[in-house]
């Protein structure tokens, strides 16, 4: 579903992601755990597109939109990246549209759908989130477990194949973290394809197939679960493992 070969990513001088190689497959959940500024949001964003890659190459579903470090053009871009939401850290809603407004936009202005049209998806989405009596509040109005579970609802308007979620709980007060973790663990179990970039290591542990380990812009170490976290083969994946606890 996805396969990163030989990703590098430069900031200036700063080399921020070295030789990135990994790939997921079609139901796989993969978690990226790492140390502060070891390039996990970098890798992330250049799936989408948000940042340019220095170099390397990048396939979704067996379609590269980079390769070797050439882009493919604009529209094949968008066309191939929007196989991917996101969900980001801080929410990204839109404060002076409602939560239905939030949901329609993107299939509207991408996907040119119509506002009847997308009612039963949103009234769907609601409820696989739990907030079907929120439609017409205004993000100002919710918790920040509320406003990230719009943020999943909204990412699943677009029917992605794959989700990506950079640190979808980080921003929320720790009583607010289980609500979402809880929609994320439903998505799966109905095997989607996801990439989580998480601290929260129980999370990790209990929900990905595979554990990747990032520090210092590299792949350090990958594997189950049950490796890293019961038998990490670092010293570095250990120490940070440790910090984390
Ligand atoms: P992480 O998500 O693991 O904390 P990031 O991918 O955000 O790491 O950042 C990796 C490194 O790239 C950090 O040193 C960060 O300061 C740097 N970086 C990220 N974005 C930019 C940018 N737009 N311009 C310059 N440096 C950046
Ligand atoms: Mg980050």
């Amino acid at each position: 579903m996805i396969e990163v070969t030989n990703l590098q990513k430069s900031f200036g001088d700063l080399h921020v992601l070295k030789k990135i190689d990994f790939n997921v497959k079609p139901g796989e959940v993969v978690a990226v755990i790492g140390p502060s500024g070891s390039g996990k949001s970098t890798m992330l964003r250049s799936l989408v597109n948000l940042e340019q890659v220095s170099g390397g190459s990048i396939r979704i579903g067996g379609e590269a939109f980079v390769s070797d470090g050439k882009y493919v053009s604009a529209a094949e871009i968008k066309r191939i990246t929007t196989r991917m939401g996101m969900v980001f850290q801080h929410f990204n809603l839109f404060p002076h549209l409602t939560v239905n407004e939030n949901l329609e936009l993107a299939p509207k202005v991408v996907k040119k759908e119509s506002k009847a049209a997308l009612k039963p998806r949103i009234a769907d989405l609601l409820a696989k989130v739990g907030l079907s009596d929120k439609g017409d509040v205004y993000p100002a109005n919710l918790s920040g477990g509320q406003k990230q579970r719009v943020a999943i609802a909204r990412a699943l308007m677009m029917n992605p194949e794959i989700l990506l979620f950079d640190e979808p709980t980080s921003a929320l007060d720790p009583e607010l973290t289980g609500e979402v973790l809880r929609v994320i663990r439903k998505l799966a179990d109905e095997n989607m394809t996801m990439v989580i970039v998480t601290h929260e290591m129980n999370f990790a542990r209990d929900v990905a197939d595979r554990v990747i380990f990032m520090d210092q812009g590299e792949i350090a170490e990958e594997g189950t679960p049950e490796q890293i976290f019961g038998n990490p083969k670092l010293e570095r994946t250990k120490a940070f493992l440790t910090r984390s606890e």
